[in-house]
């Protein structure tokens, strides 16, 4: 049940149950204790009432008693208690209807009137001097003071109610023996009339009516059981009347008495209740009135001094009301009370519950995962607390959930990408958790097997089982904290997978006790097929190497053999070229000395002249063309050794430029130097450098129809290495960039020379390369079609030696 409604019972039921055990428990006293009061105070006033028409009676007797002692009564006198009697029954001012003085025969006097010729008895005509005597010796109150008073003694008393035979008038006479010297000499009487005792009920009525706020029915009973006073007054004693309400007399002309007696009530209580009251006892009774359709109490009690018996009805409803009107508002006050006391219980409840409820809900959410803003409940009450620490704790659980969601990520992400099967193996329960990898390698879905540990062990291929199950061992009874090992599995397919098994045992932390054995199994399968193939190849691989080798030695020696044979070629070729120049040089300058002895001493026609100087050129020609082609061949055969020197580069450009002065007259063309500094001093072979410079030089000239040839030499290091560049440019034709790869090649004369019909042999620049290169330098070219070129050198300028 939950803690608000729980608390809902159990509140108003803690607050209530005091107030409804009080008022079941008090609540029946209270009322009884109420009603009996209720009623004692209506009997009070039953007792105060009879107490009071007591009192009333005892007053007249004494009086009565009086009038008994007095002598003058004593005499028996009519003349002389006449006048007295008359006296006093004025000074009672109607309080007495008549006062009677009774004879020891039954006559009687009263002061009402007389009957002179009787010697003042009454008689039926007072005026008659025969009339006969009235007697009230069949009074009550005769019999009692004289004709049942056979000891003379003092008796006062009440009379039963009674109707007068005279004046019809109810009364009531309280009357005494008149002793005289102890003799008894008659009776004294004084009649009330009744309706001053019902005047007297009516106040007391009145009186109870004022004080109670509801009205007593009195009735009063003489000894009989017969209603002298009722409150419904057909009950009450009274005179019967014809239906013209005139009164019925009976045969003595006499007016007749209606009379009711209690024993005349129908109601069975009334009826066990009638003889107490008619032996003058006090009493109580309360039946269910069906008249009146309601229960009524009847309380009696005799009023002293007298035969009487005053009885009061009541209705119950009627004095019980206060109680009922307390028991009311008692019960309105608890139920309000209780009303007040249950909502607030319920506040209570509520104001109880709400903050625990709300941190149950928000206990909840955290449980499910979300992290709702804290309820607003944050306080220095205990509540306040556990909310704070909630906060705290939930803080801590998202922190470490994120730890350990980020953990779980990683490790699965790992996994993933190790494609790794993972197992747990509870060493107390012995199951066995298998991941989805796990089971995947071995061709199984999740569910298909159980989880245990015979199921794992069933799998392993049994050549493999005893190692298994020795690893596992060692873990787990020699507590070895760590096992690595490969086995094959029997997939479901019936083929075997090839398992490499990495286990680590999980120990409690208190007692040591081995707990878990968790492991991870990768597919080693295709490794192992892999492993296999690499070695058939391996296998494969060496015999083919093996036979390679072969044929390449066998090739690396035939190549070796040509390349002999190439080098023996090439050596055949220079040697043959050298022997060959040296040949052709000889007999070349001797035509060549030969022709320019004649041309400088013969006189020849011009046709002679020309053809002879044509001679000489062409040996020229043919001279330098033999002494390229041989040194050509002496750099290819590596015949030539540098013979180095140091010398200054800048008076070498100065002789060659000396040396070529005339050809650069002869073209008209401008030459210009720029030499960084007037000493470059270098180490090289000075022969070789200089035919450098002359080839470049001339080769400007060559290309170049007009302009200017620029000499310029500057020091330069390149890659560190200190050098010096030289570089020719001239504003000649110029060379096609697609050209420019061909022109160190051997014999190779770009068509632009050709077509402008230079002479040339193709050989020059090669040389230029050769011999740079052979410095430890090279040779470069830049030029534009058209607008002239720039052919440059560099070496170094200290060379190691060779
Ligand atoms: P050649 O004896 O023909 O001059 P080279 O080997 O000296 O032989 O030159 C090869 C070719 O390079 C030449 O035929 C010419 O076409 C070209 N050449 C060389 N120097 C120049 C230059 N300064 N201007 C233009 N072309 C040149």
């Amino acid at each position: 049940m939950r803690l608000q409604r729980k608390l809902s019972i159990v509140l108003p039921v803690m607050v209530l149950l005091p107030v409804v055990a009080s008022l079941l428990l008090t609540l029946p006293s209270l009322l009884k204790q109420q009603r009996n009061t209720a009623l004692e105070q209506t009997e009070q006033f039953l007792q105060q009432a009879a107490v009071k028409l007591a009192s009333d009676f005892s007053a007249i007797k004494r009086e009565v008693s009086i009038y008994a002692h007095s002598e003058t009564l004593q005499g028996m006198d009519y003349q002389r208690f006449s006048p007295f009697l008359k006296a006093e029954k004025l000074r009672s001012k109607g309080r007495f209807e008549k006062i009677i003085v009774g004879t020891l025969d039954g006559g009687f006097y009263n002061t009402e009137g007389a009957n002179p010729y009787l010697g003042g008895l009454r008689s039926f005509d007072d005026s008659d001097p025969n009339a006969q005597a009235r007697t009230i010796a069949r009074r009550d109150y005769w019999q009692a003071t004289i004709g049942s008073n056979s000891r003379n003694e003092a008796v006062v008393t009440v009379s039963k109610p009674m109707v007068s035979y005279t004046t019809g008038a109810q009364q009531v006479v309280i009357a005494a023996s008149i002793i005289n010297d102890k003799q008894l000499v008659g009776m004294i009487g004084v009649s009330i009339d009744w309706d001053h005792i019902k005047g007297t009920i009516k106040q007391i009525k009145e009186d109870t009516f004022s004080a109670l706020n509801w009205e007593p029915r009195f009735f009063l009973t003489s000894k009989d059981g017969v209603y002298w006073y009722h409150w419904d007054a057909n009950k009450a004693v009274h005179l019967k009347r014809d239906t013209n309400n005139q009164l019925v007399l009976n045969a003595d002309q006499q007016t007749i008495s209606v009379t009711h007696s209690l024993l005349e009530e129908t109601p069975k209580a009334w009826r066990l209740a009638s003889r107490p009251m008619m032996s003058q006892k006090k009493g109580r009774f309360r039946y269910f009135d069906q008249r009146e359709d309601r229960h009524l109490i009847v309380s009696f009690t005799p009023i002293d001094d007298t035969s009487y018996s005053l009885g009061m009805v009541v209705v119950e409803d009627e004095i019980l009301a206060p109680l009922q009107k307390l028991l009311a508002s008692s019960t309105a006050i608890y139920g309000l009370s209780s009303i007040f006391s249950l909502l607030m219980a319920l506040w209570l409840a509520r104001k109880l519950a709400s903050p625990l409820v709300q941190l149950s809900n928000y206990a909840n959410e955290l449980k499910d995962g979300h992290r709702p803003p804290l309820p607003p409940l944050r306080g220095n009450n205990e509540v306040g607390q556990l909310a704070t620490a909630l906060d705290d704790m939930a803080q801590a659980v998202t922190e470490r959930q994120e730890r350990l969601q980020l953990s779980e990520e990683r490790f699965s992400l790992a996994m993933q990408g190790a494609n790794d099967g993972v197992w747990d193996w509870n060493l107390n329960t012995d199951h066995v958790y298998f991941s989805p990898r796990w089971l995947d390698m071995l061709g199984y879905a999740s569910a298909e097997l159980p989880e245990d540990a015979e199921t794992f062990f069933s799998l392993v291929h049994p050549d493999d089982a005893g190692l298994t199950q020795q690893s596992v061992d060692q873990c787990v009874y020699n507590r070895a904290p760590y096992y690595r090992v490969n086995f094959r599995m029997l997939h479901k397919d019936g083929s075997h997978v090839h398992i490499l098994s990495r286990a680590y045992l999980v120990c409690d932390p208190e007692t040591g006790a081995p707990r878990r054995l968790v492991g991870t199994h990768v597919d080693m399968t295709e490794q192992h097929n892999q492993q296999l193939r690499i070695e058939q190849l391996n296998n494969s691989l060496e015999s083919r190497v093996q036979s390679r080798t072969h044929e390449l030695e066998v090739a690396k020696n035939k190549a070796q053999n040509l390349q002999h044979q190439a080098e023996a070629a090439n050596s055949a070729k220079s040697q043959f070229l050298a022997n060959m120049s040296h040949e052709l040089r000889t007999p070349l300058n001797s035509i060549i000395g030969f022709t320019g002895r004649l041309l400088n001493k013969l006189e020849l026609d011009p046709r002679s002249l020309d053809a002879l100087q044509a001679v000489e050129n062409n040996g020229k020609h043919l001279l330098n063309l033999i002494n390229d082609l041989l040194d050509t061949a002496r750099i290819e055969s590596g015949s030539i050794t540098l013979r180095r020197e140091d010398f200054c580069l800048i008076e070498l450009c100065q002789q060659a430029l000396s040396q070529i002065q005339p050809l650069i007259e002869g073209k008209g063309l401008q030459v210009n130097t720029d030499f960084s500094s007037s000493h470059i001093r270098v180490r090289a072979d000075r022969k070789y450098i200089l035919q450098i410079i002359l080839n470049l030089l001339s080769n400007a000239i060559k290309y170049t129809l007009e302009g200017s040839i620029t000499l310029a030499v500057n020091n330069s290091t390149q890659q560190g290495i200190e050098g010096v560049r030289l570089a020719v440019s001239d504003t000649g034709i110029g060379i096609d960039q697609r050209d420019i790869p061909r022109l160190f090649e051997r014999f190779s004369r770009l068509d632009t020379s050709r077509a402008n019909a230079i002479q040339g042999t193709g050989l020059g620049l090669i040389l230029i390369k050769e011999m740079v290169e052979l410095h430890g330098g090279r040779a470069e070219v830049s030029s534009t079609l058209g607008r002239g070129s720039c052919f440059s050198i560099w070496i170094p300028r200290w060379p190691e030696e060779d």
